[in-house]
């Protein structure tokens, strides 16, 4: 941070100064408290040792900003570097200790977001993020690098499946998984075949709008978002599936600030639907698979939302699988670096927080890392791919499909970026902004 002259609050208009009201009190309640628990456990802050980087830092600019010191210019880069993987709120004692009984709770991931929010309105863009989203706008998807991402190839990942479009239950396929992770939304809609879930695909699907919200772009996150909800009514949706964590959370988390009471689907994710329908015997795995595997907690499903038994319960499930666990404390588990844009604007902080998350798995011994989260799929094979015994990175639902007897692979529309086998290699990056020149 830097702050060559004295900062005067009263310059920047009432959208800084709304602000400061807004999040005074969350500021003091971490900037008083000075313990900085929420430091260690903080995976951009673990590589780059920077306070700037700390969400006791986010709080204190609050104050800063209150008091004079610091402006939205001065600090806005800082708060790039945060995957909002939540970590730092369940480690805060003032949550650990006093729960939300002062209406106090810390709410970091919230505060990164507003104060992003606010930069993008006051004209403080950070440059390979405000590529992304214009390309995001143009396509809209999420312009995935290496293939082609037009709205009109959307659905190819489902090639030859033969899926209907609408229906009370509908797929949202993300926008990795649908263009570039084929074959997890391929070994997703078979799974949900073989186990006899009727569901249909949306006539028109966009981004969920997660990105361009994380990124501070809401007045965008807000389009893509009436957009595909639009979609959903005019099909007569009621239940959507989701495959992704980020538009998990989107849905659950964004969607009803925006829509408020009228906004009344069933968003269930994909992990849920299928311990579920294991746990009823309406799936069954007949084919076991002899692997040695742990699973990677994708930070916006369990620290987030609290969801790790469910991919936990599917693991153990299948036949001939040894499933190794990472901790007891599974709710402090490590993230993959890949979100809230932080691949895409600092990736080499993201492959480094990806290479010691990979790291931790080798160390288990297995031959495999499982997650259910596209985006840390890529991030984390090309890091896997690195080590001096590679580990392969496979999607939880390659694994049931392949357990079920179904075959996720075989799209031959785009590429698939891996399957069972693992997905080792994946060139393109999120983090290669350059590629969208
Ligand atoms: S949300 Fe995660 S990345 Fe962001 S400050 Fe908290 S611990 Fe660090």
């Amino acid at each position: 941070m830097t702050a060559d002259a004295p900062y005067d609050p009263t310059s920047d208009g009432e959208l800084q100064q709304e602000f400061v009201e807004q999040w005074r009190n969350a500021a003091y309640g971490c900037f008083s408290s000075g313990h900085k628990f929420c430091r260690e456990v903080c995976p951009v802050m673990q590589v780059t040792r920077n306070e700037n980087h700390t969400p006791t830092a986010f709080h204190a600019n609050v104050v800063a900003m209150e008091q004079g010191a610091y402006g939205i210019a001065d600090v806005a880069e800082d708060y790039v570097h945060c995957t909002q993987c939540g970590a730092c709120e369940l480690r805060c004692p003032n949550t650990l200790f006093t729960g939300d009984f002062y209406r106090n709770r810390t709410q970091t991931v919230k505060l990164v977001k507003a104060m992003r929010a606010l930069a993008v309105d006051s004209g403080v863009e950070q440059p390979h993020w405000k590529r992304w989203i214009e390309a995001t706008v143009d396509r809209r998807n999420e312009p995935v690098l290496e293939v082609p991402v037009e709205q009109e190839r959307v659905r190819d990942w489902a090639e030859g499946l033969d899926l209907a479009t609408g229906g009370e239950t509908v797929l949202f396929v993300d926008c990795e998984a649908a263009f570039f992770r084929t074959s997890v939304a391929r070994s997703t809609a078979q799974v949900l075949n073989a186990a006899g879930v009727e569901f249909g695909l949306m006539r028109e699907q966009w981004c969920c709008g997660g990105p361009a919200s994380e990124m501070g772009y809401t007045a965008h996150a807000r389009n893509f978002a009436e957009h595909n909800v639009a979609d959903w009514r005019a099909i007569g949706a009621r239940r959507i599936i989701t495959l992704d964590p980020h538009d998990y959370i989107t849905f659950t988390e964004d969607y009803p600030t925006y829509f408020g009471a009228a906004y009344d689907f069933e968003i269930l994710h994909i992990t849920e639907l299928v311990a579920d329908l294991v746990r009823d015997g309406k799936l069954t795995f007949t084919q076991p698979i002899e692997r040695v595997v742990t699973y990677h907690d994708p930070c916006r499903l369990n620290k987030r939302k609290g969801i790790h038994e469910s991919p936990r319960e599917i693991l153990r499930a299948i036949p001939g699988l040894t499933f190794k666990d990472v901790d007891h404390v599974t709710q402090w588990s490590y993230c993959s670096g890949a979100g809230a844009g932080l691949a895409i604007e600092k990736p080499e902080i993201t492959a480094e927080i990806s290479r010691r998350r990979v790291t931790q798995a080798a160390d288990l011994g297995v031959d495999a890392l499982v997650s259910a989260c596209v985006w840390s799929e890529r991030p984390l094979s090309e890091q896997g791919a690195k080590l001096e015994q590679p580990l392969d990175v496979i999607d939880l639902m390659e694994l049931v499909a392949q357990a079920a007897g179904v075959d996720g692979r075989g799209v031959t529309a785009v590429r698939s970026g891996g399957a069972v086998a693992g997905v080792r290699g994946g060139e393109a990056s999120r983090g290669a902004p350059e590629a969208l020149a």
